[in-house]
């Protein structure tokens, strides 16, 4: 036995970093242990940026991001870092399209979010880079924002580290024994050490951590790619002049304005192949590059040439929700998963990660979020990865 803490977060991602964030600003003892270095890229939570917005198609959803925007804002105070740019975000709904816009409106109107729908000439007048067909419906909320994705994990790291946080890189976990009312035993290579409690937050690697505990969950991991665009005429990408957007359908596209370099990312959401983690490429995909210019040539014409592409992974449950829970018979277990959609989220998960860890409950309707709904338990559940 090496040594004790009370706590453990397993994973040093940006859902990991927060949580150990939390557990050490509340005057906890805790040990993060990453297989990799610190900020590296074989997870999800590197590049340069990632949408931070209120539209969700679910209320539960909506409701969170309300305290997402105020936990970034916490972590702007904490840090004395500018973490969130508000750039304007607008939601692209072709009619008939695989996402309804009604789930939109109804999840924003049920938490007062306002918002404005726009039709296809309205949004090419305000943002004349777009040339749309005319039945889409554009869904506008003014607070949509841009938060840094690597930069944004790393002020994580550096504010556990100040709070008092032992962050281990290069520290893979190997094994996890729950030793019940006596806590959990943690075991990375040959050294054992015991906790109170663990924080799992490994994301595509999530059943092998879990695997010692005999519980493993429906997960397929994605291959993604985003790219960034260099158009000759920057200054309409530029935010005030261009928005956050996202394509409603399937396939279903997003994109950014520029920001911190004259260049535009987009990216297809979930358009990527299904990869073993550990055995994975990192090269630029061309037909997935391919697709997602065809799209921007006639949504975007000016997007300009394509200059370089980022791969990342996704980790998705069938539902594509969230799991924030303790693990089913194993209380002194938590796991914290984003679903490929978490990092706006990140402050906020490690907020109720570490509630969840200290007393088991949040304060939070967190039931869509459990280990023992549908999409998680019924191998019937028909896999639906829009939102
Ligand atoms: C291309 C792309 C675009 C995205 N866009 C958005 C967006 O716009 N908005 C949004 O909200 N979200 C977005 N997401 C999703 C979001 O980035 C992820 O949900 C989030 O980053 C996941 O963070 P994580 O910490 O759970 O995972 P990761 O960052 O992958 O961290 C998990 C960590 O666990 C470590 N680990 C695994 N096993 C072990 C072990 N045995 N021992 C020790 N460590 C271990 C891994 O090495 C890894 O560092 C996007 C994701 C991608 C890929």
């Amino acid at each position: 036995m090496a040594e004790s803490f009370e706590y453990a977060v397993i994973g040093l991602g940006a859902l990991g970093s927060a949580t150990a964030y939390h557990l050490t600003k509340r005057g906890h003892s805790v040990v993060g242990f990453e297989r990799f270095g610190l900020g590296h890229v074989r997870g999800a939570s590197h590049d340069t940026s990632r949408i931070l917005r209120h539209s969700y198609h679910t209320s539960s959803y909506v409701g969170l991001t309300l305290a997402a925007y105020d936990d970034w804002a916490a972590l702007e105070v904490d840090s004395g870092e500018t973490l969130v740019t508000v750039t304007g975000g607008l939601d692209l709904f072709p009619a008939g399209g695989a996402i309804p816009v009604a789930d939109y409106v109804d999840s924003l109107g049920a938490h007062d979010i306002a918002h404005e729908l726009l039709s296809a000439a309205e949004v090419q007048q305000r943002w004349p880079a777009f040339r749309l067909p005319d039945d889409v419906t554009g869904l506008y909320q003014e607070r949509a924002a841009i938060v840094p994705a690597g930069r944004g994990t790393a002020v994580l790291h550096s504010r556990a580290l100040a709070h008092g946080a032992d962050l281990r890189a290069d520290s893979p976990v190997t094994g996890l024994r729950d030793l019940g009312s006596s806590g959990v035993e943690v075991a990375v290579g040959d050294t054992t050490y015991r906790c109170r409690k663990v924080v799992v937050c490994a994301d595509a690697w999530t059943n092998p951590v879990l695997k010692g505990l005999g519980v493993q969950l429906p997960l397929d991991v994605t291959l993604e790619q985003v790219t960034y665009f260099q158009p000759a005429e920057i200054r309409q990408f530029e935010p005030g002049h261009f928005p956050l957007w996202i394509w409603m359908d399937e396939p279903c596209y997003y994109g950014f304005p520029t920001y911190g370099e004259p260049t535009i990312k987009a990216a297809q959401d979930c358009g990527g192949p299904i990869v073993d983690p550990d055995d994975r490429g990192f090269a630029p995909d061309e037909a997935m590059l391919d697709r997602l210019a065809a799209h921007l040539a006639w949504m975007l014409p000016q997007s300009g040439a394509a200059v370089r592409s980022v791969r990342c992974q996704y980790t998705l449950p069938p539902d594509r929700d969230f799991l924030l829970d303790m693990v089913p018979g194993c209380p002194s277990v938590v796991v914290g998963l984003g679903a490929g959609h978490g990092f706006k989220f990140a402050p906020t998960i490690g907020r109720l990660l570490a509630d969840l860890a200290e007393t088991g409950q949040t304060g939070v309707d967190l039931t869509p979020y459990r280990f023992d709904r549908p999409g998680l338990t019924d191998p019937a559940f028909e896999p639906n990865w829009m939102v």
